[in-house]
């Protein structure tokens, strides 16, 4: 039997259709790179922007017509496109055999046939998905809490719960071994680790329990929520050498009325102070964040808040998205979508040229360092090896390496977007 999985959306969903994968082929399942020869397709989808689902329905726009042709196939409609109920979803797609909200992998194997009981329970602790290279995504806490009052995420992937310890360190311990070098841990709000656990370990003490693998080489973790990066988090991951110095931290907006409106949970002030704590901590800290424009009732002097905040902090990259409402979340049933959609693009726009600004500026600064990459590969078009710093950032680069060595790199050209350089040639003992 062959599977095919089509993926949209986060890192979350990344992870979700790995560890599925790895689940159907110890079931004896095969992976097709083509949906038209497999005999289940599942689709894992994204409901956090219209654009994400409207991609997700054309797709199964083709495959009514593939499941015409061949009725025995089984199709499969995963992730936050699916709630806890599925009336309206199979009205509009009743060739569709399975709905399965995300990470209930088990609804799939069932309606294949097959006994979720042979994989060990809840998370499949013993399933493993093989690495696509040497960098691997590791969910650690599943759902969400934290209700802001735009998004999907937490009626669809439930209250925040997270995995055990050592279940988090035996899968990287196998990643490891399967010759990953870099873990990314992952959580909607990835700091509210172990607050569900017996004695609360938190986020430092789990990177802890894991920093000491051999052979893994870096960690990484997303995303940040502001007011769960606590001082505690961030001094003990200050101290273990293999975490980056690199943060997604969404600030959404830089306007306190704007931010009480989204149920945000913190101020403009606290979430200076959290950027202050981390660069007081790692200087070099690269971070990222995120901004929604165009939310209910944001005024211009709203938004030039926002505009004024990101000169100040200066972020290393900006995911701006004009705000669209989502069927069933508060700002859809409460708040009215306001702001003409011209002024969303100006606005957006405007975050857009600041930001590549500011980025610009950010990475000339580094024009002429040296730089440690963990190489990730060689690019197709160009044939350079490319790979990430400690901060996030991409870099291209001449010369021959492995794939997971971490090599010095000497910066000779950036942009605002990427940096390429040559490996750094060592200086002669004198
Ligand atoms: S913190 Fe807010 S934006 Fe992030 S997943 Fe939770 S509810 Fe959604």
């Amino acid at each position: 039997m062959k599977y095919h999985i089509w993926t949209v959306g986060c890192q979350m969903n990344v992870a979700d259709s790995a560890k599925l994968g790895a689940g159907l082929e110890r079931l004896g399942f095969e992976a097709v790179a083509d949906a038209g020869s497999a005999d289940v397709v599942v689709l894992n989808t994204c409901a956090v922007r219209q654009g994400a689902e409207d991609r997700a329905v054309s797709k199964l726009g083709r495959l009514k017509k593939l499941k015409a042709r061949r009725p025995e196939m089984t199709v499969a409609l995963m992730g936050c496109m699916v709630g806890q109920r599925t009336a309206d979803l199979q009205k509009r797609f009743p060739y569709v055999d399975v709905f399965a909200r995300p990470q209930h992998f088990d609804d799939i194997l069932l309606a294949l046939g097959s006994d979720p009981a042979q994989l060990g329970g809840e998370f499949w602790p013993e399933t493993v998905s093989e690495p696509q290279g040497q960098l691997a995504y590791v969910p650690v806490i599943e759902g969400c809490d934290k209700f802001c009052t735009y998004c999907i995420v937490p009626l669809r992937r439930g209250r925040e719960r997270s995995r055990p310890r050592d279940e988090v360190v035996h899968e990287v311990a196998a990643l490891v071994r399967r010759g990953v070098r870099e873990v990314t841990l992952l959580g909607q709000t990835v700091e509210a680790y172990g607050h569900d656990l017996d004695g609360r370990p938190d986020l430092s003490d789990l990177m802890g329990a894991i920093h000491s693998l051999p052979g893994l080489e870096r960690i990484r973790f997303l995303t940040s929520y502001p007011p769960d990066m606590t001082d505690r988090i961030l001094e003990g991951i200050a101290q273990l050498d293999k975490v980056c110095e690199w943060f997604s931290l969404p600030v959404q907006s830089g306007d306190d009325a704007v931010l009480s409106a989204m149920r945000r949970g913190y101020t403009v002030a606290q979430f200076r102070d959290r950027i202050a704590k981390v660069r007081s901590l790692m200087p070099q800290a690269g971070i990222t964040t995120d901004i929604i424009v165009g939310f209910p009732g944001e005024t211009d002097a709203q938004f030039a808040s926002t505009y004024r905040l990101l000169e100040e902090l200066r972020f290393d990259k900006v995911h701006v998205a004009m705000y669209s409402p989502r069927p069933g979340t508060f700002a859809w049933r409460k708040l009215e979508d306001a702001v003409p959609e011209d002024v969303k693009k100006e606005r957006l726009r405007a975050v857009e040229h600041l930001q590549e600004r500011i980025a610009g500026e950010i990475n000339r600064g580094l024009f002429g360092t040296t730089q440690p990459v963990l190489v990730e590969g060689r690019g197709e078009r160009d044939g350079r090896l490319f790979g990430r710093t400690r901060s996030g950032k991409l870099v291209h680069f001449e010369g021959t390496a492995a794939a997971g060595a971490v090599i010095e790199v000497r910066i000779s050209h950036t942009s605002p977007w990427s940096l390429s350089g040559e490996v750094a040639v060592p200086a002669p003992a004198t």
